[in-house]
């Protein structure tokens, strides 16, 4: 599905929840906090289960927003993705892979070029570096393919946990960790789900008490809440389905 229909189907099913929870707010609060009041703490299994299901009903069709065809393709725009917006590197891709369309095309191409072309990302000859030396990985240590564990994605240059985690559970469907980027670190933490101070250290928390069968969803769907909803200063709490399960701090009221 194209991502503009689904970022659109998302912020719609968010308005569309939103607006339910706005028109019921005021007749069922006192029920509503009763209820939230009830968990025997925020990381009480119904009130994990209420988040999940509050994520689920407003952004139902959340998947990666990296355009790309195989798992080589979504390797290379995850670690393009860096410091940059996935709206740059969907602008940058479409050439790059007519030009290098394989981890063998790519291993050769010539790095002046490579620089070239993926120059809008930033950071642009670290990333020429890491593509290339993914590139040369996958074709001498796995035949030309990319890794399916964990152990072997993240031996592949540029391919840490985070971005290890992106390519197994969007092109294999493999739960082998939560995606903790910058939107999943900070919302974690106000719904009071992590407490950890690292990418890493959130996502051991999450694994604990999210459903294995919900680490892929559950990340998708919080970088859609992280750019519409909960974003990093003045999130709009008001539109927000979530709002009477977070007891963030920094809830902010746009009028
Ligand atoms: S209520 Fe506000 S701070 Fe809490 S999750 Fe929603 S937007 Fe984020």
């Amino acid at each position: 599905m194209a991502i503009s229909k689904v970022a659109k189907k998302s912020t719609a099913a968010a308005k569309k929840s939103a607006r339910s929870t706005a028109s019921t707010k005021s007749a069922s609060g006192s029920a509503r906090s009763s209820k939230t009041a009830s968990f025997r703490g925020d990381l009480a299994p119904e009130r994990t289960a209420a988040i999940l299901r509050a994520l689920d009903e407003a952004y139902p069709n959340a998947v990666c927003a990296l355009n790309h065809k195989t798992p080589w393709e979504l390797l290379v725009a995850t670690i393009l993705s860096a410091q940059c917006t996935d709206v740059r590197v969907n602008m940058v891709t479409p050439e790059l892979f007519r030009r290098f369309p394989t981890p063998a095309a790519m291993k050769d191409a010539p790095t002046a070029q490579l620089e070239d072309l993926i120059r809008t990302t930033g950071f642009f000859r670290n990333k020429a570096k890491s593509i290339k030396g993914a590139a040369q990985a996958i074709v001498e240590r796995f035949g030309g393919n990319v890794p399916r564990t964990l152990d072997e994605l993240i031996t592949v240059p540029g391919a840490a946990r985070k971005t290890a985690n992106v390519v197994l559970g969007v092109s294999y469907g493999l739960a082998e960790g939560v995606v903790v980027d910058t939107h999943v670190f900070r919302i974690a933490r106000r719904l009071h789900l992590a407490k950890g101070d690292t990418p890493q250290k959130v996502e051991e928390e999450l694994m604990r008490i999210l459903p294995r069968e919900k680490w892929i969803d559950f990340s998708h769907q919080i970088i859609h809440h992280g750019r519409q909803v909960c974003i990093a200063r003045n999130p709009k709490c008001n539109v927000c389905n979530l709002e009477q399960l977070c007891h963030s701090r920094d809830k902010t009221w746009h009028s």
